[in-house]
């Protein structure tokens, strides 16, 4: 079915949905090259050689010392905790994917909630430092929406009390922060190539690990803890990304760029007619910007979910992430006092950010916005 363009070029109708998230599907004919190379070695997992060099790849854009690949990004945090041999209680933020906090708690340790900080919806370094106690054993922040959080002023905290820091940067690919890839900070940073996310291996994900012991043992855990045919050096788990996933890396890795431009694009669009009607995240301004998702906060929950209505009777469907604040959460914590996060989970929405979006369609999402406020 054709779409109908009216006079302002905006599409009265469109036949299709229009989600948050597409997956991006690289060049068919590459990865049908990198397949027919699988199927000469016949090596299809085990770090097998286009994980290798998806990792040597990924190791040099990133610029980042070791880089772990792994089979999703929630395993790269469960890694992350058993590297780091944590206990009892993690302070972390309550607006963010489920995975942040679920992880800790399978892996037997306790989410303390830090609330966020109003205008750039990353955990509050000042709210960190109130949550530690005896029992606090790291902090897990989450650079949300691959918005930096302040390392500075979480690194001071860090090193008053002792304590590493894991952040889980599930959407910073790409992110420069005073200089360096993002990834090179705290103890440990995880990534996530989740088919949703900015550059994706289909699953997958990584640990980006600054201390070389640290990242060897990293190896060892996602293999079982083998070592060598006979020796078995690590309590470990089955951790490795496949052939056929690095594969997918691969082809992703020479397209990331284009995508990146292509949603900059799309971000710039909503963010000139949007600014005047919502309010946005404040980024950082000490680090670079992946667009990768388009937040926008209503006044109140009442008109976030009109907005949501309006969009949806034109097959447009906005996700309100983070919903609901994880302290709210009774499987993950008792106590629901992150009343910021509360606020702003109640009255965010993510808009359809991905490089087949044309422009009537983003039109049509601004003005249905505008005129549903
Ligand atoms: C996507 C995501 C994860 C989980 O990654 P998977 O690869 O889906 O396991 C963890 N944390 C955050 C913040 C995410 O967005």
């Amino acid at each position: 079915m054709k779409n109908k363009q009216n006079k302002n070029g905006e599409k009265s109708l469109n036949s299709q949905a229009i989600n948050v998230t597409k997956t991006y599907l690289p060049n068919k004919e590459k990865y049908i090259s990198y397949i027919d190379e699988i199927y000469k070695t016949g090596w299809v997992t085990n770090y097998s050689p286009l994980v290798q060099k998806l990792e040597k790849r990924l190791a040099e854009y990133l610029d980042v010392k070791n880089i772990v690949l792994v089979s999703n990004g929630t395993m790269a945090l469960n890694i992350a905790y058993k590297l780091l041999n944590l206990k009892d209680e993690i302070i972390t933020t309550p607006f963010s994917f489920i995975a942040t906090s679920s992880s800790l708690k399978w892996s037997g340790l306790s989410p303390i909630f830090a609330d966020i900080n109003l205008d750039n919806f990353n955990i509050s370094p000042e709210k960190i430092e109130e949550r530690i106690t005896n029992k606090t054993s790291a902090i897990l922040p989450v650079h949300v929406f691959g918005n930096a959080c302040d390392i500075e002023k979480i690194q001071e905290i860090a090193i008053n009390y002792n304590l590493p820091v894991i952040y889980d940067a599930s959407h910073a690919f790409n992110i420069i922060y005073n200089n360096q890839n993002i990834l090179n900070y705290g103890n440990i940073s995880t990534i996530s190539f989740h088919a949703t996310k900015l550059f994706h291996t289909i699953e997958g994900g990584a640990l980006i690990i600054n201390d070389d012991e640290l990242a060897k043992k990293a190896r060892l855990m996602i293999n079982f803890g083998i070592k060598g045919p006979e020796r078995i050096e690590e309590v470990g788990i089955n951790g490795k990304m496949n052939e056929f996933e690095a594969a997918m890396g691969l082809c992703m890795l020479d397209e990331v760029q284009k995508i990146m431009e292509q949603r900059k694009l799309i971000y710039n669009k909503y963010k000139e007619k949007l600014k005047a009607h919502v309010i946005l995240q404040k980024l950082n301004q000490n680090a670079t910007y992946n667009y990768s998702y388009f937040p926008i906060l209503l006044k109140n929950e009442e008109s976030t979910l009109k907005v949501q209505k309006a969009l949806n009777k034109k097959n447009i469907f906005p996700r309100r992430y983070f919903y609901p604040s994880l302290d709210t959460i009774n499987l993950l914590n008792e106590k629901r006092d992150c009343f910021v996060s509360q606020d702003i989970s109640k009255r965010i929405l993510c808009l359809p950010i991905h490089s087949s979006l044309d422009d009537s369609l983003i039109n049509l999402c601004i003005n249905t916005i505008i005129e549903s406020i």
